[in-house]
């Protein structure tokens, strides 16, 4: 037997009995006459101490050699401690050990195996499992553990059923690109990866499953952006015989589940607002709804005072920064870099303060007066002591700027509680989206979204206008879950796909079995994916996907721990009948 107890388990009530234990060397203190050693396995850490009075030659001589990240087992009796250690559950006690095996030698670690460690980014991400041995990171991986053992639980009891639809598929559209695997049994031919199961899961209605739901792995290959993972997990869910309605109800009852059993709270029902709505009010279409700074269109009041730059802009808007008089000019000047930078592309930033006597002081005091500030300032809501920041120029794209800025602001002035939750429904989403590249439309969700109920003949007339039967859901400025109504019918869907540009015979190729299928006896249905790993990290208070996911690849899309992508030798390529002909 390895061990009689885990290293988290021993208390003073244990006192007197003898034990056995097994685990990782974490630290050595050699005093010669004395070795104390923390003993770490997944459950804690518990005090090992050898004593020259009281343990063999033998024994002491082995803890002597004993060196970190060693795995050893030992045999003894658990003490009383002299000093105890109270940030330690294990710290009133110790071991005396009668006898010391060592299972295995450990090269000394490249970096120190402790809640706080020496060790930069790449360095824990090449010897990720050492990475694991950590507390924090072992926690994470625990917590997320729970998160989706609570999932399961609550979607199993609301009768949905877990199916596992398969990996080698041909391409589901998601927008991005497909992760491709050559088949050498097919030669010529290419599986994709699943950017999600959206075309089984509607099947799986099709095939009557009524309730499905899948903790799965999808596959993007998409342009690499900060903390994306080109492998990720969906909570993937589907429902037959339901409206908008009932998928609201059924995944916010999820998701205050989670809240609840995860970190304890109770939320009130869920807001809701259109897109349009999050647009005008925050710019966005995932706001962070836990802090103010709303939008406030100021064209009225900022136009036609011979100021050229808010003359020519198709929208001025401008949000109040609560005690942002406070900033000094420099901290201003830093401010319009900010948004000057080219990741946000703002031509520049108008602001106002609010000063304590009530006057107000703007950068272009030159083209308003006192009474148009005001204004300014009753729009935004703002306080004495605010300062009013004002971008313009072009709808969409000021959205998007003066959105960047309030996150950047808020998260500056630490208005980004973690433990704060504020989850938000964003419905009535359009159908289309124009797409600058291909001068054409794309569907916003995927072709499979329906569009809303009497809005198909818009299609012809104008098609951006239309409506689609589509929600997301968000949490704290996050985009947590996506989904929607679906099409159910052949004629709808080879419309859509006539309507997005694929020919009859592109369609029937890559989608014939789905409008066969919907020939057979589709039901109406719905559903919607959650992105596990945000999802996870919010829960526990973080934004980083990567800290809870025990294996992951790392900004260039890379596993640097097996050093993957790699090359394959020319026998594998010929096998599979490829050749590279990799340009210099
Ligand atoms: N398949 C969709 C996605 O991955 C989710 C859905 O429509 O249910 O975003």
């Amino acid at each position: 037997m390895y061990r009689t107890h885990n290293n988290g388990d021993l208390r003073l009530n244990h006192v007197a009995q003898n034990v056995v234990l097994s685990g990782w060397v974490q630290k050595i203190r050699n005093k010669g006459f004395m070795i104390w050693v923390d003993l770490r396995d997944r459950y804690g850490v518990t005090q090992l101490m050898f004593d020259a009075d009281r343990s063999t030659k033998q024994t002491m001589e082995a803890a002597s050699k004993l060196g970190r990240e060693f795995v050893i087992q030992v045999a003894g009796q658990v003490i009383e401690r002299e000093s105890k250690n109270p940030q330690l559950p294990t710290g009133d006690i110790e071991i005396l050990v009668e006898t010391l095996t060592i299972l295995n030698s450990a090269l000394t670690p490249p970096f120190t195996i402790e809640d706080q460690t020496d060790g930069g980014e790449d360095l824990r991400m090449k010897y990720r499992y050492l990475d694991i041995r950590r507390k924090p990171v072992r926690d994470n991986l625990v917590f997320r553990h729970k998160v989706s053992m609570t999932v399961r639980n609550y979607l199993s009891g609301q009768s949905f059923i877990e199916v596992e639809t398969p990996y080698l598929i041909k391409s589901t559209p998601e927008g991005a690109r497909d992760f491709v695997v050559p088949s050498r049994m097919n030669s010529g031919q290419f599986y994709a990866l699943p950017q999600s199961p959206q075309t089984f899961k509607q099947l799986l209605m099709v095939g009557g499953m009524d309730k499905y739901f899948q903790i799965v792995k999808c596959f993007r290959d998409e342009d690499l952006r900060a903390d994306r993972q080109p492998e990720f997990t969906q909570i993937d869910c589907e429902m037959a015989f339901v409206t908008q309605e009932d998928i609201l109800q059924t995944f916010e009852g999820l998701t205050r589940h989670l809240l609840k059993e995860i970190r304890g709270l109770d939320v009130a029902e869920f807001p809701r607002m259109t897109y349009d709505e999050a647009m005008e009010r925050y710019g966005n279409d995932k706001p962070d709804i836990r802090f103010g700074m709303e939008f406030a269109t100021l064209n009225s009041r900022a136009q036609h005072r011979n100021f050229g730059v808010f003359d020519q802009a198709e929208l001025i808007v401008g949000i109040a920064v609560p005690g942002g008089n406070a900033f000094s000019r420099k901290e201003i000047d830093q401010l319009i870099d900010w948004v000057k930078r080219p990741q946000v592309g703002a031509m520049g930033m108008v602001y106002c303060r609010c000063q304590e006597d009530g006057s107000f002081k703007s950068s272009v005091d030159k083209f308003f007066d006192q009474e148009d500030l005001s204004s300014w300032a009753e729009l935004t809501q703002a306080k004495t002591g605010d300062l009013i920041c004002v971008l313009s120029g072009q709808t969409d794209k000021v959205r998007a700027q003066l959105s960047a800025l309030r996150m950047e602001l808020a998260e500056r002035l630490g208005l980004r509680h973690a433990n704060e939750f504020a989850p938000l429904w964003v419905v009535d989403f359009p159908l289309l989206e124009w797409d600058e590249d291909s001068q054409r439309y794309h569907a916003m969700h995927h072709p499979f979204t329906a569009p809303k109920p009497g809005q198909l003949a818009l299609l012809e007339t104008d098609p951006g206008a239309v409506k689609a039967n589509a929600y997301d859901l968000v949490l704290n400025g996050n985009e947590i879950g996506g989904g929607s109504i679906r099409i159910h019918d052949k004629g709808t869907q080879s419309k859509m796909f006539d309507y997005l540009g694929f020919t009859p015979e592109e369609a029937q190729a890559q989608f014939g079995f789905l409008m066969e299928a919907f020939q057979f006896g589709a039901p109406p249905h719905g559903g919607i994916a959650f992105g596990l790993d945000r999802l996870v990290a919010i829960l526990g208070g973080q934004e980083t996907i990567r800290d809870f996911i025990a294996f992951p690849k790392n900004n260039a899309g890379r596993d640097v721990m097996i050093d993957a992508p790699a090359p394959i030798d020319n026998d594998q390529l010929s096998e599979l009948n490829l050749r590279l002909d990799l340009k210099p």
